[in-house]
Formats: C-alpha cells, structure tokens, sequence
C-alpha cells in the first residue's frame, strides 16, 4: 500500500482524490493546504492539515502530491517538500523545468527523497510520446497541435485588458493543418496555419468592445500570430456554457525509411480529455506509484516522466504485465 498525501486542494487536488480512490494499492491519509484548514472541505473525510504543519506527517506519507500552481507555488513547494517527502509534481512551464528539476534534484538527494516532476500530459504523456517516436523515426518532423480546450495562461490575459470582466480562451487545432500532417507530407507549418483562438469575453459596463478587440486580437506574443474570434457574451452564458475543464489535442511525427525515403510512416497519440484536471491527476497517481517503488529501492534525487520505466507506474507485476499487455 502507497500512503498518499495532497498539497493544495484545487481542481488537481480534488482530481488526485478520485484517482487515489480508484486505484486499490493507494491510500490517501492526509490534505495539506495553505488556506485554514478548517475552510476546506475534503469529499473523503481525510483529514485537512496546515501545510506549515505537514512535517509532523514526514513518516505516516510514502509520496506527497503537488497540486499547486505551476507559475508560483511549485516552484517553491516542490523543492521545500522534497526536504520532507518523496514528491510528484506536475509543472508545466516547459522553458523553466531544467531549473525546476535542479531544484528538486538537490533537495531530495540531500534529504534522501525522491522527486517526480512535470508528471500529466504536456508535459508528461506528450512528452514520452515525443521521445519514443524521435527514438524510432530520426529523420522526421514533430507536430504538436492542442485543444480543443482552454488555456489558463490566454484566458488571463484577456482578463487583465481595461474593460474585461471575465474571460475563457479556447485553442483549436486547424484541421487542414491537422490533415496535412496526418498524410505524412511532413508539411512547414506556420504558428497561425497550425491553430486559431476563440475567445468569449465578458465586458465591464461601459466598456468599449472595439477597443477591447482589437486589444486582445494586437495582443504581441498570445494572439496577435494566430487569427482570432472574440465572441461578447454575457456573464450568465459564460458561466453556462463556459465552465467546463475539456481538453486535448495530438503529436504526431511523421518521418520516412527504406531507399530514397520511399516509405512513409507517421505516429500519431491522441488525448480527448472531458477534464483536464481530473485526467492529470489520474497520470500523478500512477507516478506516485514509481517514486515510492524507487524509494524503496533507495534511489533519491530527481527524475521525469522520460526517466521511469514503464512498469513502475503500473499496480500489477512485471510477470501480469507480460502476460497482459506486453
Ligand atoms: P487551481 O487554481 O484550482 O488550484 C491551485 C491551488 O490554489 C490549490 O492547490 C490551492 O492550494 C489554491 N487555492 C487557493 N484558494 C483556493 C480556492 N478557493 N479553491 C481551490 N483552490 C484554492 O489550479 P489547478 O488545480 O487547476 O491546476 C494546478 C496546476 O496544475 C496548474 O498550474 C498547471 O500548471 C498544472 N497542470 C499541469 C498539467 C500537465 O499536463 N502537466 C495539466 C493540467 C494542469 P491551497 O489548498 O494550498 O490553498
């Protein structure tokens, strides 16, 4: 049995607390939150604790979950809780996780721990996807599309223009591009051939909707490389039809082997998820599985998705595994 402990009691947190209770070789024991712990209603009844208390849990947790921000809170909290804790992480800002896991890496070796970081789906399954079909195709070209679904990061963007009240951004794969891909043309695609971005915005009253328009449609580096749809709705019908935590989307790589590059190949993982939050939560799950095996093999320090052998994310044996799904 794995003794499961959660930081941070958000849509991941309550996505890990499913996902702990269906798999019959995890036990969740504890939630850690920031927040007063009496404001926080747990689904299961497990206790909800003080993070500044969660040393006295360092012997009665095998793997502590993260469930924090990837902006601000992971890149404290992992590395502070790896003094404490084997951890799992899922943190997604891809230009930050070198630093990221070199923070992880030097406080669980120091403190004997094991950390698994940037664990979900991009990064994480995406991420295996990409480096297994790089492995067997060499001479290729990896595409990437995402959505549909919505993106946190554009969605707040649009929020702090003068004017917006609410916002939800999706980002949806062209499917020309996606098409394109697919026939294993290996085609150059353009940032704006590859997705485009809709966007229901909420406005102040008062506000100015031109104006906000073309603000976000200008906005440099989110939107003004993609073409744009900005849909005026009101706070009711964002709340209706808005609200849902959907995502997905594809990487494909397509290369070619044999004489001259006359036979073609492309390798295609597809994800739909109805919540993304959930989904993630189920692939930190199977993760904590791996560093609590580590750690009982005593190996300490940092890994990724990229360093765990498949079998140890699974609940059955390597013998079941052969016989099942190899
Ligand atoms: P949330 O905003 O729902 O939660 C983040 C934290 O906010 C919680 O852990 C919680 O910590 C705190 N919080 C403060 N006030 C509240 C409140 N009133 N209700 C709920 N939580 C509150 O973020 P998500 O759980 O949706 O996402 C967390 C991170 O997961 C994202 O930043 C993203 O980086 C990452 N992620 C990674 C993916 C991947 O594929 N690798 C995919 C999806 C997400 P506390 O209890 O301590 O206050």
């Amino acid at each position: 049995m794995t003794r499961i402990g959660i930081l941070g009691y958000g849509n991941l947190g309550r996505g890990v607390e499913y996902a702990v209770e269906a798999n019959a070789d995890l036990e969740l024991v504890v939630v850690f939150t920031r927040r007063d712990p009496a404001s926080v209603k747990v689904r299961s009844g497990v206790p909800v604790v003080s993070a500044s208390a969660a040393a006295e849990w360092k012997d009665k947790v095998d793997v502590l979950i993260l469930c924090g921000g990837s902006a601000t809170d992971l890149p404290e909290q992992t590395p502070a809780f790896a003094k404490l804790f084997n951890v799992v992480d899922s943190f997604d800002t891809h230009a930050k996780i070198p630093a990221h896991f070199a923070a992880v890496d030097a406080a669980a070796k120091a403190a004997g721990r094991v950390g698994i970081i940037s664990v979900g789906w991009d990064p994480g399954m995406f991420s295996l996807n990409r480096v297994y079909s790089n492995a067997i195709l060499p001479g290729g070209a990896d595409y990437t599309f995402w959505g549909r679904g919505v993106s946190q990061g554009h969605s707040d963007a649009i929020r702090r223009i003068p004017g917006v009240k609410d916002a939800k951004q999706y980002t949806v794969p062209v499917p020309a591009a996606l098409e394109a891909v697919r026939s294993g043309s290996n085609p150059t695609l353009s940032t704006r051939e590859k997705h485009t971005r809709e966007c229901y915005v909420v406005l102040e009253a008062g506000a100015d909707a031109a104006a906000v328009e073309k603000a976000i449609v200008t906005m440099p580096n989110y939107f003004s490389d993609y073409d744009t749809t900005v849909h005026f709705i009101s706070e009711e019908e964002l709340r209706r039809d808005h609200a849902g935590l959907a995502h997905g989307g594809f990487v494909i790589r397509s290369g070619a082997t044999g004489k001259g590059g006359e036979h073609k190949h492309v390798i295609e993982y597809s994800l739909k998820l109805d919540s993304n939050p959930e989904f993630t939560a189920n692939v930190l799950a199977a993760y904590a599985r791996a560093a609590h095996r580590l750690a009982k093999e005593g190996a300490t320090g940092c890994r990724t998705v990229l360093d765990i052998a498949p079998s140890y994310i699974c609940a059955q044996s390597g013998e079941e595994l052969r016989k099942a799904l190899l």
